[in-house]
C-alpha cells in the first residue's frame, strides 16, 4: 500500500538483532558517536572522550587494528575497559573466491546473513564493488540479485566493513595514500544503495574521512536504477560520482528490464541526472548499459541513446556491458560485433562509450551475477517472485 511521502517505502523484513554479547561495534559510527558512547561507559569525561575518539578512530581507519589491546597509546586500564564494553569488528568470510583473470569474489556473513563483495584488479587500479543491501526489492530481469528477496538493508558498519576486510586481505594496513591495491568504491554490489540512504551515506563519509580510509569522493561511484527522489540528497549529502543503469531507451523496453522505471520513466531520471548537483565534463555521470541479443542492442538503440543524452545536455559516459549470463536468465548477451556496432555509433554521436571487458565470469563475480544463497528456482517461480515485488511498491 503507498504510503505518503518523499520516498517510496521499501519493505524491510528484518532488522540486524544485536550482537549476542552484547558489545557494540564501533565501526561504521561516527567520531562523535564513539566519543558518547565513551563517555556514556564512564570511560572518559566529554573533553577526554573527544580525544579519545580522535586516538581510537586513528587505531581503527588508519592502522587496521581490530584488538584494544594493540592500542599502545591508550593505557592498559583503558584498553581493558574499552574491550569490555566493545568490538572493532568485521563481517564474517564464508567463501573466498579468485577468478582466473585475478578477480576475487568474498561470501560474507553478518547478522546471520549473508552477502559477497567483490574485488577487480586492473593495471592503473584496484576497484572493490560494495553491497549495500541483503537482497533487492528491486528486479532488474538481468539481474541475479534480482531474483532474491530483500532481507535487510546493510548498516553503515557492514558497509564500511567491507571496505575494511578488503584492505586486511590486501594487506594495506596501514592506510597510506600512495601505491594503494584498493582505489576505488562503486557502490554496485548487491541492493539499490538509494532505498538504503542513510547507512550507505554514513558509512561512505567514513570512508571518505581523511583521518582514515581517506578515499577521494572522485573514486567512489554510487550506482542507481533510478530512484529519482533521493538523486539530488545523494548529490548534496554524499557527493561522489553517479552510475545509472539505464539499460534502455524506450520506455517499452526498460519497463521490462528494469520495472523500476514503471515508477520513473526514462524523461524523469534524464532530469533527475541534469540536476545531480556536481556533474560536470570533469565529473561526468556513468550510464550503465547491459547489451542483451534482440532486445536493447539495435543502431536505433543506440542512435536513440545518443539523442537522449544530448537533449537533456548531460556530462555523460556510456559504459557497455556485455550480459553475464546466469542459469535461468531470459537473456542473451549480445554478439562482439554488435556490442562493437553500438559502441562506435555512440561515440561517433561524440559520447565515449567503452566496453567492459567482463571480469570474474568464472566465479559468477561479474556485473549482475551476485547472489548470497545457491537457490535454485523455477521459471514460474523466478517470475512468481519478480512480480510479487513489483505489487509491493
Ligand atoms: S541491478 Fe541492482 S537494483 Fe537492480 S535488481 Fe540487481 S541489485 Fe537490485
Amino acid at each position: 500500500m503507498p504510503i505518503a511521502g518523499a520516498v517510496d517505502p521499501v519493505p524491510v523484513p528484518r532488522t540486524l538483532a544485536p550482537r549476542p554479547d552484547g558489545l557494540k561495534d564501533l565501526v561504521g559510527l561516527p567520531r562523535a558517536a564513539i566519543a558518547d558512547l565513551l563517555a556514556e561507559a564512564g570511560l572518559a569525561d566529554a573533553k577526554q572522550a573527544k580525544m579519545r575518539s580522535r586516538q581510537i578512530w586513528s587505531w581503527i581507519y588508519n592502522r587496521g587494528v581490530t584488538d584494544f589491546a594493540g592500542m599502545s597509546d591508550l593505557s592498559k586500564p583503558l584498553r581493558e575497559a574499552l574491550a569490555d564494553h566493545f568490538v572493532v569488528g568485521r563481517p564474517e568470510v564464508v567463501e573466498a573466491h579468485v577468478s582466473i583473470d585475478g578477480t576475487r569474489k568474498w561470501l560474507l556473513r553478518s547478522g546471520g546473513e549473508e552477502y559477497e563483495m567483490v574485488f577487480i584488479p586492473d593495471a592503473d587500479r584496484g576497484t572493490l564493488c560494495v553491497s549495500s543491501q541483503v537482497g533487492c526489492t528491486l528486479n532488474c530481469r538481468f539481474c541475479l540479485t534480482g531474483t532474491m528477496k530483500l532481507v535487510r538493508n546493510l548498516t553503515a558498519s557492514e558497509i564500511v566493513g567491507q571496505v575494511m576486510l578488503a584492505r586486511d586481505s590486501l594487506g594495506e594496513w596501514p592506510s597510506q595514500p600512495e601505491g594503494r591495491l584498493l582505489t576505488n568504491i562503486v557502490m554496485m554490489g548487491m541492493g539499490e544503495p538509494l532505498y538504503n540512504f542513510e547507512n550507505v551515506r554514513d558509512a561512505l563519509k567514513i570512508v571518505m574521512d581523511g583521518d582514515g580510509l581517506a578515499l577521494s569522493k572522485r573514486r567512489i561511484t554510487l550506482s542507481t536504477s533510478g530512484v529519482v527522489p533521493m538523486m539530488e540528497r545523494a548529490g548534496a549529502e554524499i557527493g561522489v560520482n553517479l552510475a545509472v543503469s539505464l539499460h534502455a531507451v524506450t520506455k517499452e523496453i526498460r519497463d521490462e528490464i528494469v520495472p523500476l522505471n514503471k515508477k520513473y520513466g526514462i524523461d524523469e531520471l534524464l532530469k533527475a541526472c541534469a540536476d545531480y548537483p556536481g556533474a560536470n565534463n570533469a565529473r561526468r555521470i556513468t550510464f550503465e548499459y547491459v547489451m542483451l541479443k534482440d532486445k536493447n542492442d539495435s543502431d536505433e538503440d543506440a542512435h536513440e541513446l545518443v539523442r537522449l543524452l544530448k537533449r537533456y545536455d548531460l556530462p555523460a559516459k556510456v559504459n557497455l556491458i556485455p550480459f553475464n549470463p546466469w542459469p535461468g536468465a531470459l537473456y542473451e548477451t549480445s554478439t562482439p560485433e554488435r556490442v562493437q556496432r553500438f559502441s562506435d555509433i555512440v561515440f561517433r554521436g561524440g559520447i565515449s562509450a567503452p566496453v567492459r571487458r567482463p571480469r570474474g565470469r568464472d566465479i559468477m563475480a561479474a556485473c549482475g551475477q551476485l547472489k548470497s544463497s545457491s537457490e535454485k528456482m523455477s521459471r514460474a517461480e523466478l517470475d512468481r517472485r519478480a512480480a510479487e515485488k513489483e505489487a509491493s511498491w
